[in-house]
């Protein structure tokens, strides 16, 4: 079994994600980002060691919390997060939420990093970009970085990106399959679950 190195694991944290969320900040990421809010989650050894079923059941007791999981960059670890994902997707109803660094083409073109994307609900993708620091933006840093719906995505072998609005929990999801685009709506609920 793998084990994780977690920087801090947060309850019912209400910034990374709709809802009440459990959020695991992984150690280590290796983006470098200018303006970075924490280069001391670069160093994988900055993180303190757990197992994959430690990590589940902190997750398990948190009971109406989904999860998210952030960093660092959950995905240097990418097997040990996979393990967890299917193990919060066999065992609980709950949705997670996934930020990386990495943009969502680097992550489908490796077999390595994409292995996470079936047991994943929402990657938020790319690097912290400075110079397009947007402080109204919700559960993002930059106005490059992406809220994907992971799923719809894999099923259309398309980027579908969730735009969320004033109230947080209403969102305009938008696919571009050959330039002309369309738009569906979808409603988040207060603990963060889609209905389409
Ligand atoms: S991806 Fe996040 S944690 Fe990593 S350097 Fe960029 S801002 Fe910092």
């Amino acid at each position: 079994m793998n084990s994780l190195s977690i920087l801090d694991i947060v309850e019912d944290t209400t910034v990374d994600g709709p809802g009440f969320r459990t959020a695991i900040y992984a150690a280590g990421c290796p983006h470098r980002c200018r303006g970075c809010h924490n280069p001391q989650s670069w160093d994988m050894d900055n993180g303190r060691r757990y197992s994959v079923s430690c990590v589940l059941e902190k997750i398990k007791e948190a009971e109406f919390a989904n999860v998210t999981f952030s960093g660092g960059d959950p995905l240097m670890q990418v097997e040990a997060f996979t393990e967890l994902a299917m193990q919060i997707r066999s065992e609980t109803r709950k949705t997670i939420w996934c930020y990386t660094g990495f943009r969502y083409e680097e992550v489908i073109a490796s077999p390595r990093l994409s292995q996470i994307l079936p047991f994943i609900d929402v990657l938020v993708d790319g690097e912290y970009m400075e110079d397009l620091r947007d402080e109204s933006l919700r559960f993002t840093g930059s106005a490059n970085q992406r809220i994907i719906d992971v799923a719809a995505s894999l099923l259309r072998k398309d980027i579908k990106q969730l735009h969320l609005r004033a109230d947080g929990y209403t969102v305009a999801s938008e696919t571009r399959t050959s330039g002309d685009g369309y738009y569906e709506s979808a409603v988040l609920d207060p603990e963060g679950n889609f209905a389409y």
